[in-house]
């Protein structure tokens, strides 16, 4: 009997991880990589965070939590709803868990049967296929044209809707593409929506913060009468450099939330105390910080968008938002590299990118959208002018 389970069969592993990992060991090995494959802020986290963080220990903020999360947290989300949002939610449609990561996959265990659907517009982030899957459910992938923006069109939402459909996960702004949703764009999808009451939404909202020159908006807030079939996710990962504190949090309708802390209560408890009053300041404390990583994140994405475009067989369109590029590699396809090897795929592509330059990236295809590479721009100015320089020289080696 092998001691692995089945469902497992359908779940790959990470490949944002994979590359980061590839990348790690050759740095290991002493050879010099640059990693742009990372999905996390190359801040730190801002200091008045770090110290309620230190206060929280030192004050003996150390012990189990209810399942939820503590009151004071809970009740700096809801204000934040209600002044970032426009959203009026109670504490107790409130769930905090180990990052936003935890809190989607809680609410899909939570709610998917066998044979449920759950509609993912692609591209998309890595992980909600293969949590749909490990939730019981299937995941039904649309594709998002990159000349519509990689945004998804009410015709193809509501082609893909089916009496089995649970879910719509919409990711704005997006990983890969950087694609925000104008309020009105949600408010067309919410038109589809309304006709089809067994669909509800989970908005993943964790880039929210990392717009640039355009207005962020949420489905709740563009469509309030869907708001019990809503949930909102979002957390301190992204916005305040705290990737390592893992602290996401979901609002949405009561019976669910009670679900997801039911799952929470069983599996991980809860996330650490200590994240937990780190992020009441993260939250609810000044957010001054952002100012600068907006306008340290506009620059490089400029400089990443211009060096890409200079590059032959690569194309790229200015992203509005979180801190990634998603680069059209078509041109390079087919292919040859000096060293002989024809590139047949975005992952060949990526692989000859790290192997013969030393520059790591993420192929298309673990967002199920090829030929592309994703360019993770949350890297220091410096490193992201020599990884540019060395994928212009990489495609120009190719014949
Ligand atoms: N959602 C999206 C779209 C992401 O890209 C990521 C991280 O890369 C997450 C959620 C996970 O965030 P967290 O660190 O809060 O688990």
């Amino acid at each position: 009997m092998p001691l692995i389970a089945k469902r497992l069969q359908a779940v790959r592993p990470s490949q944002t991880k994979a590359m980061t990992a590839a990348a790690t060991a050759l740095k290991e090995k002493g050879i010099d990589v640059i990693a742009l494959s990372q999905g996390e802020p190359d801040f730190d986290t801002p200091e008045a965070v770090q110290n309620a963080g230190i206060a929280a220990i030192r004050n003996g903020r150390t012990r189990y939590t209810p399942v939820a999360g503590v009151k004071p947290l809970r009740e700096a989300i809801r204000e934040k709803l209600a002044r970032d949002n426009g959203l009026d939610c109670d504490i107790d449609q409130i769930t905090v868990g180990c990052g936003a990561k935890q809190v989607v996959f809680n609410a899909l265990f939570a709610s998917l049967d066998p044979g449920d659907e759950v509609i993912i517009p692609t591209p998309c982030w890595v992980s909600y296929p293969d949590m749909v899957r490990l939730a019981g459910g299937e995941p039904v992938l649309v594709e998002c044209h990159e000349h519509f923006g990689f945004k998804l069109k009410p015709e193809d939402l509501d082609a893909a809707i089916t009496p089995r459909t649970k879910w719509l996960m919409l990711n704005s702004p997006n990983n890969p593409t950087g694609a925000v949703y104008s309020k009105a764009e949600l408010a067309a999808l919410a038109v589809i929506l309304r006709r089809q009451d067994h669909v509800h939404v989970l908005a993943d909202d964790i880039y929210e913060k990392l717009v640039y020159g355009v207005r962020f908006a949420t489905m709740a807030e563009a469509a309030p009468d869907l708001i019990d079939r809503t949930v909102t996710v979002n957390g301190v990962s992204k916005s305040s450099a705290m990737t390592g504190w893992r602290l996401g949090y979901g609002a949405g309708p009561k019976d669910l939330i009670k679900a997801m802390n039911t799952i929470q209560g069983q599996t991980s408890s809860h996330t650490s105390s200590i994240s937990q009053y780190a992020a009441i300041e993260a939250i609810g404390g000044k957010q001054d910080y952002i100012t600068d990583f907006i306008s340290d994140f506009r620059k490089r994405r400029d400089l990443v968008v211009e060096k890409i475009n200079e590059a032959e067989g690569l194309r790229c369109r200015t992203p509005d938002g979180a801190f990634y590029v998603f680069v059209n590699c078509a041109g390079v396809i087919g292919k040859v590299t000096p060293q002989g090897k024809m590139i047949d795929t975005d992952m060949d592509f990526a692989m000859y990118l790290l192997e013969q330059f030393g520059v790591a990236v993420v192929p298309g295809s673990g967002f199920m959208a090829s030929p592309y590479i994703r360019i993770s721009y949350a890297a220091s100015i410096e490193d992201l002018q020599h990884a540019c320089g060395r994928i212009l020289a990489a495609c120009e080696a190719l014949s």
